[in-house]
């Protein structure tokens, strides 16, 4: 199937993902409806339509799914439940299937262990007595991380020692929880590809991420890593892209051990470290998802100059203004009216020339 312009895309989530993509939908001359339970959300305002319903809300989803001719998500804490229920009256690309895997890190890293790929050691934690035995297996340092629903830093507490256990499970307030060993990796890069229902993917490089607060910082591509490295990270992608039947964008985050890659997250969607594809690539990531979910050949991914991309995050938003003075430096804001410590408000990307 290949989806015809002026058809409409429904997007779940409106945050600046869903806004990205909606513009990329436009330039491909197709409309967005947008479907997210907050007022005001930043995608709505590129979109020719949109739903502020609840992802319970059945009648609401029932109305959306009857108004659009593919449904994908900019979020992955979608409620599965809310995506099974749109593809049983609508296409829609990620399956729920892949969404329900990638959105629980026990389920994330059962299925990259079962594709032969390295993880950190982890122990699922559905209570006390499990958190003891995990220690006992992993060590400390190591890190408790709610299975669901945690980003940016969200969801985890380190614990250094076996008698800060309970504690941790405590400031966890009794959500499933995974414990993982702490991996003493050189650097952290991410593969974001896209994927097509017939097995067609396209990789971007190898991007470098650093975080700050947990919350991305900064990106850099191409990787600082050697050719091996970047082989092995690009095949343990593409790995997971068939694993999982994969349509559209998605990132697969890692740590780096000396040439090795472990496999940390994988996010269904497209991803903070691929916003330089926005000026740095021949294709941009959210064109690929775009491309991918409506069945037309995907663009080619190759990149075009050196890229940095700063997030602009709280009050380093203010950045902005001084980044815009750089000739070479794209900005994009996100249209969020109110600055909160740790919210993404923007990005901004260095192209440097030659590549
Ligand atoms: P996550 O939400 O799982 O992506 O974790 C956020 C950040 O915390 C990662 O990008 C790492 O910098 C750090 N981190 C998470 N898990 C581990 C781990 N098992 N070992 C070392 N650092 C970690």
């Amino acid at each position: 199937m290949m989806l015809k312009p002026g058809a409409t895309i429904g997007i779940l989530g409106g945050g600046q993902l869903g806004r990205m993509l909606a513009i990329a939908a436009a330039r491909l001359g197709f409309h967005c409806h947008i479907y997210c339970p907050e007022a005001g959300s930043p995608a709505f305002e590129v979109a020719r339509a949109h739903t502020v319903a609840a992802y319970e809300d059945e009648a609401a989803l029932a109305e959306f799914a009857s108004q659009v001719d593919v449904v994908t998500l900019e979020f992955e804490n979608v409620p599965v439940a809310a995506l099974r229920f749109v593809a049983s009256r609508v296409p829609v690309a990620p399956s729920a299937d892949a969404l329900e895997i990638a959105q629980d890190r026990l389920a994330e890293k059962t299925f990259a262990t079962k594709l032969g790929l390295g993880t950190a050691p982890f122990a699922d934690v559905p209570d006390a007595v499990a958190l003891e035995a995990g220690i006992a297996r992993i060590g400390t340092p190591a890190i408790l991380k709610t299975r669901r629903f945690g980003y940016d830093g969200k969801g985890q507490v380190k614990i250094m020692a076996s008698g800060e256990a309970s504690q941790a499970l405590a400031d966890l307030r009794g959500a499933p929880a995974i414990l993982e060993g702490f991996v003493r990796f050189s650097r952290e890069v991410s593969v974001v590809a896209a994927r097509k229902a017939d097995g067609a993917f396209e990789p971007f490089d190898v991007t470098e991420n650093e975080h700050r607060n947990h919350i991305l910082d900064r990106s850099v591509a191409p990787a600082q890593v050697s050719q091996a490295t970047r082989d092995k990270a690009i095949a343990a992608a593409r790995a997971i892209g068939d694993g999982l039947g994969y349509v559209g964008t998605f990132a697969v985050e890692f740590f780096v051990v000396g040439d090795e890659v472990i496999v940390n997250e994988i996010a269904p969607r497209v991803h903070n470290s691929g916003h330089w594809t926005l000026d740095g690539a021949i294709t941009c990531q959210f064109e690929q998802h775009i491309r991918a979910i409506a069945g037309w050949p995907l663009g080619n991914p190759a990149r075009i100059a050196h890229v940095e991309m700063l997030n602009l995050v709280g009050e380093g938003t203010a950045r902005w203004e001084a980044l815009a003075a750089e000739p070479s430096t794209k900005i994009h804001l996100y249209g969020k009216a109110e600055i909160r410590a740790g919210r993404k408000m923007g990005h901004a990307t260095r192209l440097r020339f030659p590549t």
